[in-house]
């Protein structure tokens, strides 16, 4: 296994800071980093724009169906040297991070048709190796025979004091009470939908870093890649 390229595979909670530490472990290793959130967060934005998901949550699932196939996701380095997600010819990066998106996402990634599509583009991100990527079934459904496995969890109140913290820095108008409530609906949706619902493969490490700090999770990282991999983050 010493200095072969492996998978990662980082699942878990809505808000457990699972992109950004999935970022930052791809950039210390030199490997690609796949943001699966973004991509349905791009299918629900196409779908909200185009009248097939309304602001009650009715889902037309057919015309969706229909045309979502000819859109093309994808992910392109912006001007600050960030990743950004394009869907077809426009950057809709901001766009999908919006509370109106995050409150209809779960109800889109729920349907096997759009965990069809997405999962297509995203197996083949796997086929050259060397990527790290976050989501909810990556350990599970995508790349069950991942190499390394993380599933990462905090207490909710303090996911979603985190994530109201970040959107009042980007000057967002979303109260705590609105923040908590969206993440409870996610986490009931991700875990009870049918198709490949959010939970800890049996071989995943688990990862609670209610109380850690982000260098504390790397090092807690650090040690598990260089003894199991012999694998050395920049
Ligand atoms: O990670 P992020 O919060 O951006 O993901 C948005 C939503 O997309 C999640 O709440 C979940 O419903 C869905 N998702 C999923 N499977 C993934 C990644 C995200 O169902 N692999």
């Amino acid at each position: 296994m010493e200095n072969s390229k492996i998978i990662i595979a980082i699942d878990g909670h809505s808000s457990t800071g699972k992109s950004s530490f999935a970022k930052q472990v791809a950039a210390r290793l030199g490997y690609v980093y796949v943001d699966t959130g973004a991509m349905y967060r791009a299918v629900t934005y196409y779908a909200f724009t185009n009248g097939f998901i309304d602001n009650k949550g009715k889902i037309n699932e057919e015309g969706l169906k229909l045309t979502l196939p000819a859109n093309k996701i994808s992910f392109k380095i912006g001007p600050d040297g960030k990743s950004q997600t394009w869907l077809n010819n426009a950057c809709v990066e901001k766009q999908i991070r919006t509370l109106n998106i995050s409150n209809k996402v779960s109800k889109i990634a729920a349907l096997p048709f759009v965990r069809e599509f997405v999962d297509s583009i995203l197996r083949k991100f796997g086929e050259t190796k060397g990527v790290v990527m976050d989501g909810r079934d990556i350990g599970t459904a995508v790349f069950p025979n991942a190499e390394l496995k993380i599933f990462m969890t905090a207490s909710v109140e303090v996911r979603a004091q985190r994530r109201f913290k970040e959107i009042q820095e980007a000057g967002g108008k979303e109260t705590f009470d609105d923040v908590l409530k969206n993440l409870k609906e996610r986490d009931h949706l991700d875990q009870t939908r049918e198709v490949s619902p959010l939970r800890k493969a049996d071989d995943a490490l688990l990862l609670d870093n209610s109380h850690m700090s982000i260098p504390e999770q790397f090092v807690w990282l650090n040690i598990i890649l260089l003894e199991r991999f012999g694998l050395q983050m920049k």
